[in-house]
């Protein structure tokens, strides 16, 4: 791979501006062999190509005296200007004070008037053009050992070197991924992972490239590459799949792509990059799809995510989230019977409205931030049961959702307790939701957790119940005191045979295990009177309540 003879192969850009004619001419004669020239005959149309921004220049040649905006002023501009004040700038003068000067201001070296040798005026031109390149490359490493291609720095600033040098020419931006590597590491040991690294990085250079492309490999087992825009990488994947079954002789590899196409040039290098990688990571362990092209909506997404992450800290302050409560009913007698609620959170933003928790749940889940979340929701509940229990005179128990984060807080028993003593309830009071899938994780640890949970009087039921895969051999050891069933199987269950079994099922092992279930998203008559001839305790949805705030729910306290 020789990525720096390529970058080194590019026609740096020279702006030349000057008002005479002959000048311009003179310097553009010498020059031209070596550079790709532009030409600019008074400072102000030499600021808007420089403002322009497409295509970067490398050195600057400067006439002090000209009409309409001088050498000076261009000068001081341009080294205010934090974008373009990193290019280097040569004065062309024949007057020792506007040396003084122009130096001052932050002229790099002087051409005198009328013209030195043309050998000398290249010369100085190379020299500056090279210094400015060199100081700007942070001094690490240039390659990575592995894999022979650029490291993080390397590779940014080559970027935007080729953004300079041939900035109208259509880039994209590509990332890939090898799927499950560490579990590859893992089966096959460190050795021969350094081969599929190896491997993946020499067939991705030769199937993208080899021509006119660079890459880097930022980290573990990411490839970033920068090249000229191509309309379709389908092929790529299968392709470099091939390659690694052959060399490498480990079937199955997978690998994925992010492709952000034709960059904004205008942002900064790691910009275009973060969408590629974000198309990328969004198809992680989708195996319908390799490829994602990066979109906007998808940015769009981003930026609304980036925004909620921004305000959580404020919506708590705020109180602008509010725990919502849903009944659940118990339809085993005559009539049904008011006899829990759950806690759901909704959010009213000021600015953005009612948002779900389905919105930003799921991304608070991922980025360890729902543990803030949930602390909240947990305090309010309590408070509010408490109240309840104070005013009213009686309150229901309300569970409470845990999320997997909570389980590894060595401080949870502790933080439930004092929930507890301060808002003056008894274990009984809050229940505590955990999703099924979490026991699928760290089956173990959780057990550990519940169990320590039980043995102070909470009562700990499983949410989603059905989604999580646990196996029936786990789901007897595991120790809990209500099974919720995923909400998904009361949807089908009147139009399929199979969902309705499935329901049965759900009943039976409830049974096996001797504790009561509760039904999720009931919604109309049909279901819940199916629901009490298969023999389910529990209802809640909407055919009874949709999630109230505390003041409605408060209703449902009385009547029940
Ligand atoms: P979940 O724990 O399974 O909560 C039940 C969801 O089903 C709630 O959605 C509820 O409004 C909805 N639902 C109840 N009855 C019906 C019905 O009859 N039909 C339909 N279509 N939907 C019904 P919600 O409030 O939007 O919450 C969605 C999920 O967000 C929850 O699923 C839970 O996983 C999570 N979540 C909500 N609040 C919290 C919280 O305070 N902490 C944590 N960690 N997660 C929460
Ligand atoms: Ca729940
Ligand atoms: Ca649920």
């Amino acid at each position: 791979m020789n990525e720096l003879g390529y970058i080194e192969s590019l026609k740096r850009r020279i702006l030349i501006v000057d008002d005479e004619e002959i000048n311009r001419e003179i310097l553009g004669h010498i020059l031209e062999q070596n550079y790709e020239i532009a030409y600019a005959d008074n400072g102000e149309t030499a600021m808007s190509m420089l403002e322009d921004g497409g295509g970067r220049f490398s050195l600057i040649l400067l006439d002090l005296l000209m009409p309409v905006m001088d050498g000076f002023t261009v000068l001081e501009r341009i080294r205010g200007n934090e974008r373009l004040t990193g290019i280097p700038v040569i004065v062309m003068t024949s007057e020792k004070p506007a040396e003084v000067r122009s130096i001052k201001l932050g002229a790099d070296d002087f051409i005198t008037k009328p013209y030195d040798m043309p050998e000398v005026i290249l010369a100085r031109c190379e020299r500056i053009i090279q210094l400015y390149e060199d100081k700007s490359i942070i001094r690490s490493a240039e390659k990575d050992d592995l894999t022979g291609l650029y490291t993080r720095e390397f590779f940014q600033e080559y970027v935007t070197r080729i953004d300079t040098y041939v900035g109208n020419r259509p880039m994209d931006a590509v990332v890939c991924n090898i799927e499950h590597f560490h579990m590859l590491n893992e089966m096959y040991g460190r050795k021969k992972g350094d081969r599929v690294l190896q491997a993946t990085a020499a067939a991705l250079f030769s199937l993208l490239g080899p021509e006119d492309i660079i890459g880097s490999r930022p980290d573990a087992d990411y490839y970033y590459f920068y090249l000229p825009h191509r309309d379709s990488y389908e092929e790529i994947p299968e392709l470099v799949q091939a390659r690694l079954a052959e060399r490498i002789g480990i079937p199955g590899i997978r690998i994925r792509m992010g492709i952000y196409q034709t960059v904004n040039k205008t942002r900064p290098a790691e910009h275009r990059f973060d969408h590629a990688k974000l198309a990328c990571d969004r198809i992680r362990g989708d195996y319908t799809r390799q490829i994602l092209v990066y979109s906007r909506e998808m940015n769009e997404r981003d930026l609304y995510e980036e925004r909620l992450i921004h305000d959580i800290d404020a919506a708590i302050a705020n109180r602008d989230l509010i725990v919502y409560y849903q009944p659940k009913y118990n339809i085993r007698g005559e009539e049904p019977q008011l006899c829990s609620a759950e806690a759901l959170i909704r959010w009213r933003h000021p600015e953005l409205g009612m948002i779900s928790p389905g919105d930003f749940i799921p991304l608070f889940e991922s980025n360890g931030l729902i543990q803030k979340l949930d602390h909240y929701v947990w305090e309010e509940a309590a408070a509010q049961i408490g109240r309840w229990k104070k005013e009213l005179g009686r309150a229901v128990p309300v569970s409470v959702n845990m999320s997997r984060v909570d389980i590894y807080d060595p401080e949870l028993e502790q933080r439930f307790l004092g929930l507890l003593q301060e808002n003056d309830l008894t274990p009984a009071d809050l229940m505590l939701e955990v999703t099924e899938s979490a026991y699928a994780d760290d089956a173990q640890g959780l057990i550990d957790v519940v169990n320590r949970l039980r043995e102070q009087g909470f009562r700990i039921e499983m949410d989603d119940f059905g989604t999580g895969y646990s196996s029936l051999n786990m789901i007897t050891t595991i120790p809990i005191d209500v099974l919720k069933m995923d909400m998904i199987f009361i949807r089908n269950m009147n139009r399929d045979e199979k969902s309705l079994r499935l329901v049965e099922l759900v009943l039976e092992i409830a049974e096996f295990l001797k504790v009561p279930v509760v039904a999720e998203g009931v919604e109309d008559k049909a279901q819940v009177e199916q629901l009490r001839k298969m023999g389910c305790d529990i209802i809640q949805g909407y055919y009874f309540s949709k999630p109230v705030p505390p003041e409605e729910f408060e209703a449902f306290i009385r009547k029940g």
